[in-house]
């Protein structure tokens, strides 16, 4: 057995399995002891399988007699550093979730398979001291090894694969080489380069601005929420937050939801700080690049880390400073594995660290707005937009008893059409992609069902295919009732691809730019197809949320809501609020450079109070009023909820373990107005490729009482044997389907 001064050596590893502890080791044969450092991934051999764990502790004993010995050490430098090994145990903790799970949802695909960090080590240029000595106009008879020269002196060391994209030659190179100016060292991997960042200078703060960012303090913890209209210059306060944590030599780290984090964004970060390298980290990257732009990020080799919610879970050696734009942003919430909240995470990532956190948003969520009233967090407001764009007028288009073509009204696409003549663009927000909702059969009634979920086949029909937007079933499109043969079916309701065949024919002067997961597979695919509205010519975009984030259009002077009613009427307590979002966030893409903008609205409720008081006086208030309905209801965030969830084909089983579950539970902690019981009830989508759904429901005053309840919860559900059952715990959970 491997000892130190005679003490036993046991690793205690977190082990990518779904139980909630730790696992006992003894160091791989004939490994030196020394070499083991907590951090580190270690090959180990698990219920007959090999798994990629990380080494959490050194211990000197074990509860347990026999211990198996770890087969092989992966990493010669650990990869998570004690902070991050913490902050990590915190989560895991909080949210209930096995430890190993999360270490693994952590770490990037290829360093999750096991392959080792040197495969990305970089080889990097750097100036002796000779060279640093030498003025910048040195070697004037040799122009590229001079340009190179210039290059190391003014921005230093750079890594080979870099010097290659910025077209430096290896002759150059080796001269410098050679003359003893400059010399090669191995290091660290950096993260591939933003292309066409053309460096761009700050604009001058306007007061509001400047007022913010006199009020977030550079060092010490602080919680910050920057509520502001869009176009209000957040990101440009971002920016400077940024610049100051790189000043004092720190990183800074950015997440950005899923669908925010375009290559126009990271153009223009990129373009603020050319000096600076900068890891990306999101899902449209391949395994390598992300594997890169991970490493560099946790090597602290990357100054800027830029990243959708799993970039939360990065080590991070040097943090100065922590935003998350928008905040309100669905997409920071995980809902399966691990179910945490990157956005939850990065306050108590901050306070770790002791530094500062901005949450910013033009729509913030109840949660962080409730934090900012109740002054937990710092309340932050930019009230005018940057620049000189103006607000835009709000119009609601009452739509019941109208003759509506395709679901516009005709003074929606009379305006549609005057804004295409005066050379202006237009965006018309749609909710839902496809053709149609649902396939009907107009002699039987007969519905295309999916035959997994409690739901209907969406119409695609340019694919000719009827597809279930909750589980992927396809099928190809029927041209008969399946039911009474009859030919005569019709598509119900609208979709993008519906929508888009009357827009394209009705305006074929003007190019109609569909903008829905179907038509951009990837970010590039986005960026690409959005370039002649960037362009400013006039042309008409039509698109589901995907439009309503991240890009900055400002040709675009009408933007058209297609329906609004859809979230007033939910079963799910947020609805209306993420109704109130996205309806603000999609108004806020009109007028945004100097042109004004105008907002129609068409809605079958225009007196609905909800949607009055935010269309009248702004989603500030609106949020406020719901947080007042919210408060009367005893609902979240005046009170945590945690979902136990359990999913199973045979519904009975699932229901009965809830049934069970609520037994532990209330025998531990009776329900009291401290603590209440709700379920199990049936998930709100009851049945999801092929499995039925329920939840419990936990609610308590205390978010600090539910944790040793679920806690313990969780070991008695960890003994469940059925496997066809599965069940998990969703602590602040934020859907209710
Ligand atoms: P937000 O993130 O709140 O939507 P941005 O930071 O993107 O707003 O700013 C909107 C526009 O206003 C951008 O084109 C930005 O360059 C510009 N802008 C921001 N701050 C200023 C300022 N202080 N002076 C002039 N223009 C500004
Ligand atoms: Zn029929
Ligand atoms: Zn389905």
């Amino acid at each position: 057995m491997a000892t130190i001064g005679g003490q036993a050596v046991i690793l205690r590893l977190a082990v990518p399995v779904p139980l909630r502890r730790l696992f006992d080791y003894l160091p791989p044969s004939g490994t030196d002891p020394a070499q083991l450092v907590p951090g580190q991934r270690i090959w180990v051999p698990f219920g007959g399988r090999k798994l990629v764990a990380v080494l959490v502790d050194i211990v000197g004993e074990s509860p347990l007699a026999e211990l198996k010995p770890a087969l092989e050490l992966i990493d010669q430098r650990p990869l998570f550093d004690e902070r991050s090994r913490a902050f990590l145990q915190w989560a895991a903790d909080y949210y209930q979730a096995p430890v190993g799970e999360l270490y693994a949802a952590a770490l990037p695909v290829a360093l999750r398979k096991g392959k080792p960090a040197d495969h990305w080590a970089e080889q990097w240029l750097q100036l002796t001291t000779e060279g640093k000595g030498l003025p910048e106009s040195a070697l004037a008879r040799a122009p590229k090894q001079q340009a190179l020269l210039q290059l190391l002196l003014a921005r230093g060391r750079h890594s080979r694969t870099h010097l290659k994209e910025l077209g430096h030659p290896a002759t150059a190179t080796r001269a410098l080489v050679e003359r003893g100016l400059a010399e090669w060292q191995s290091g660290p991997t950096v993260p591939p380069p933003i292309p066409d960042a053309e460096p761009a200078a700050p604009p001058e703060l306007n007061e509001e601005q400047q007022q913010v960012l006199q009020s977030v303090a550079a060092e010490g913890f602080s919680a910050s929420l920057l509520e502001g209209t869009t176009g209000s210059g957040k990101t440009e306060v971002y920016l400077r937050l940024m610049q100051r944590a790189l000043d004092r030599g720190r990183q800074a780290l950015l997440l950005v939801p899923e669908i925010g984090l375009t290559p126009q964004t990271l153009r223009r970060i990129a373009a603020r700080f050319p000096g600076h390298s900068i890891a990306a980290l999101h899902s449209g990257l391949a395994d390598g690049e992300r594997a890169r732009a991970w490493l560099a990020a946790a090597s602290g080799q990357a100054d800027i880390v830029i990243g959708t919610r799993s970039a939360i879970l990065t080590p991070l050696p040097r943090p100065g400073v922590v935003l998350v734009d928008e905040e309100h942003d669905g997409s920071f919430k995980q809902q399966d594995g691990v179910r945490y909240s990157a956005r939850d995470l990065s306050v108590v990532l901050a306070r770790n660290a002791g530094v500062p956190v901005l949450l910013g948003s033009a729509t913030p969520s109840l949660e962080s707005l409730h934090n900012a009233l109740s002054g937990r967090y710092q309340h932050l407001r930019l009230r005018r937009r940057a620049g000189d764009a103006k607000p835009p007028q709000i119009h609601v288009v009452p739509t019941l008893g109208q003759q509506l073509e395709e679901g516009f009204a005709p003074q929606v696409l009379r305006h549609i059409g005057d804004t295409l003549a005066r050379g202006e663009q237009a965006l018309v927000f749609i909710n839902r992609r496809g053709f149609a909702p649902a396939l009907t059969c107009d002699d039987c009634g007969w519905l295309a069902d999916c035959p997994h979920c409690s739901s209907k086949l969406t119409l695609h029909r340019r694919q000719r295919q009827l597809r279930c937007h909750h589980c992927d079933y396809r099928r190809p499109l029927v041209d008969a009732c399946p039911q009474c043969h009859s030919r005569s079916l019709s598509a119900l309701g609208g979709g993008t691809e519906r929508s888009e065949e009357l827009l394209a024919g009705r305006f074929a002067d003007f190019p109609v730019i569909r903008v829905d997961r179907d038509t951009t597979a990837s970010k590039q695919a986005l960026d690409r197809l959005l370039a002649p509205a960037r362009d400013g010519e006039p042309c008409l975009l039509l698109g589901t949320q995907m439009l309503a984030k991240g890009h900055h259009l400002p040709r675009v002077t009408l933007v058209v809501i297609q329906d609004a009613d859809g979230g007033l009427f939910s079963a799910d307590f947020r609805a209306p609020e993420r109704t109130g979002q996205l309806l603000e966030q999609v108004a806020g893409r009109a007028g945004r450079g100097d042109l004004a903008g105008r907002v129609l609205v068409q809605s079958r409720f225009p007196e609905h109070p909800l949607l009055q008081l935010l269309l009248e006086k702004g989603y500030s208030a609106f949020a406020r009023q719901l947080l007042r309905e919210r408060t009367a209801a005893q609902l979240p965030p005046l009170r945590a909820m945690a979902l136990v969830r359990a999913e199973c084909e045979e519904p009975r089983w699932a229901e009965a373990f809830l049934e069970e579950a609520r037994g532990h539970l209330e025998a531990m902690a009776p329900s009291s107005p401290e603590i209440q019981y709700l379920g199990p009830v049936p998930a709100l989508l009851e049945r999801k490729s092929g499995r039925y759904r329920f939840y419990l429901q936990v609610t308590a005053e205390q978010r600090g009482r539910l944790q040793p309840l679920l806690a313990r919860l969780c070991q008695w559900a960890e003994g469940n044997r059925n496997r066809r059952l599965r069940w998990a715990v969703d602590m602040d959970a934020q859907e209710l389907s």
